[in-house]
Formats: C-alpha cells, structure tokens, sequence
C-alpha cells in the first residue's frame, strides 16, 4: 500500500525558528502556494492519482480558493493544524484551541467532516500522547503524526513498527498511519517525503519504494518549487536542507507518481483489516501523566500560596 500525501502550507512555514514563528511574521513574505500547488495538481491529473491533503486552517484566511479547489476536485481534506505550531510546544488548552479552530475553518469551506490529522513537523512525541485523545475528542478518526524514528522536531524512536496500528485511549481508539522507514545497515532511513526525498537520488528512492510494502509519503507543494526564497537568517545546515534538491524534485514526483500506483488516506483505511491490527494501549502512560499533573497542580499550589505569603 502506498498512500500519497501532502502538508499544504507556504515555503515560509519554517518550523521552530526565530523569524518565521507566528502569524505576524508571515505578512513579511510573499505567497507562492498557487503556483507551487499548480505544478503538483498537473501531476495527479496527468497520471489519475489520488491524494490526501492535509491543509493548514489558516489557509481558509487568504488562500481559501486553494481549498476549495482541492475539495472540488475529489481530494481528500485533512488539517495540518490552525498555526502550523509545534504540538511539544502546546499546553492542551493551546493544542485544542488551534485543531478546532483548523477543522471549524476548513469544514466551513468544504461542507465536509475533517477526518485526519497530521501534526506539524510530526511533532507528537512520546511525552506529548496526550494529543491522541484529543484528537478523538474532536472527531478526528485518523492520524498520521507519528514518525518511529529520531528526528529534529519530535519523533517517537519507541513507537514500534512504521505500520498501520490502533492507539488505546481512555475514551476510544484512534487509527494510525505512521511515516514509513526503512532500514539499511541497522540505520533507520526515511526516504518518501520532504528534504529526505529530495536528497536522495532517484534510483534510490525506488529502491525503498520497491521494497516496501507499506509507504506513506508526505510532501509539502514547496518541496518542488525550484525558485523558491530560502529565509535569510537561516542556520547553514537548515538552508542546506531547505535547498537540497529543489531543481530536480518536481521531475522526480512526476517519475514516481507515473511508476507507482498510489491511494489516498481514504482508501488506505479501507483496505486494512482493523481487527487484525496491533493496538497500541496508553494506559500505563496516562497514569505517569496524571501523576505529573497532580504534581504540577500542587506546585502551582505551592507558588499560588507563596504569592499570598
Ligand atoms: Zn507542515
């Protein structure tokens, strides 16, 4: 099964970086996504493909006819968050506010129930399990956050297998399609999306593609766009990776899409047989988390009596 997917949002969504963090900053660039999302649509026309589209809310603000084009066309919508912040980074009242806000947004748009979540810079982590039931809690059926190996923004090294699972949660089970890795010499390789895809060379990717029998991409629209603006003040090692490959990464999509058969999320989930899949239980861990929390709540006690003091 090989299941394409894209993060839709602008080539200036740089996560965790000084001069591209919020909303505000954003004004300071120029939009590029209908162009970028252009090429990729001629793409999927040309070969009949399908795709699933995880679409930031914010969006809905100045690029609305993107998504509605989208959904016109028969793709599938999921969010990609309100503000495209990292979820490590929000408390649960920040994290709930931003996901309805993204679904209110886009179901606005699209008349349609927003069913699949992707994180930003798949940013559920160990620690940050939480997420999953909310999620639940908002109607979200499917994530695809999870990426089981080390990686700059989040990453969940003891996830288990990069295949389809169901994760336990105190009040129902989300299914889960996590990114998909290989392995070379007991080296984890992820090679079916972003910078990753664009590094490698194309013989390569074929060969993981080849072999795999469970791929789940993940592109973003800038990923092939060969003239963008790469941000000023980024460190060298994050230009490399926001520049590495972009000329030739477009005619390589185009290669891979016309080689393989892809489906969307949609009939991804058809296709598994979830009675026969491993759940992943949360218990153990909600427990630790509670504990936390009560240890919290009474530090913050103890800080509200000394402000009394
Ligand atoms: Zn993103």
């Amino acid at each position: 099964m090989k299941i394409l997917t894209f993060d839709v949002e602008e080539w200036f969504h740089v996560l965790d970086h000084g001069s591209t963090k919020n909303e505000k900053q954003w004004q300071n660039f120029d939009y590029r996504l209908d162009a970028n999302i252009d090429s990729v649509l001629q793409i999927l026309d040309k070969y009949n493909q399908k795709a699933t589209f995880f679409c930031l809310g914010w969006l809905t603000k100045n690029h609305k006819h993107i998504v509605k084009r989208l959904d016109t066309l028969g793709y599938e919508i999921g969010t990609h968050s309100n503000l495209h912040q990292l979820v490590y980074e929000q408390n649960i009242t920040e994290f709930r506010n931003d996901l309805d806000t993204s679904i209110k947004s886009l179901e606005d748009i699209t008349g349609k129930k927003v069913r699949a979540y992707r994180a930003p810079g798949f940013s559920i982590k160990e620690e940050n399990r939480w997420v999953f039931e909310e999620l639940l809690s908002h109607g979200i059926e499917v994530d695809c956050s999870v990426f089981p190996a080390k990686r700059a923004h989040g990453g969940f090294r003891t996830f288990g297998a990069a295949e389809p699972v169901k994760i336990a949660t105190n009040i129902g089970t989300i299914k889960e399609f996590p990114m998909s890795i290989d392995e070379v010499l007991m080296q984890k390789v992820v090679y079916a999306g972003g910078g990753y895809f664009r590094f490698f060379p194309y013989s390569m990717i074929r060969y993981f593609m080849d072999r795999s029998q469970y791929a789940m991409t993940y592109f973003h629209p800038h990923d092939f766009d060969a003239g963008r603006p790469i941000i000023g003040d980024l460190s060298p090692l994050k230009k490399f990776k926001a520049s590495v490959g972009l000329k030739k990464a477009l005619s390589k999509l185009e290669t891979l899409i016309s080689e393989y058969d892809f489906i969307d999320l949609d009939e991804a989930m058809k296709r598994v047989d979830w009675d026969f899949v491993k759940t992943i239980d949360l218990p153990e861990r909600r427990k630790k988390q509670r504990l936390s929390n009560q240890i919290m709540l009474k530090d913050s006690y103890q800080n509200e009596r000394r402000k009394h003091i």
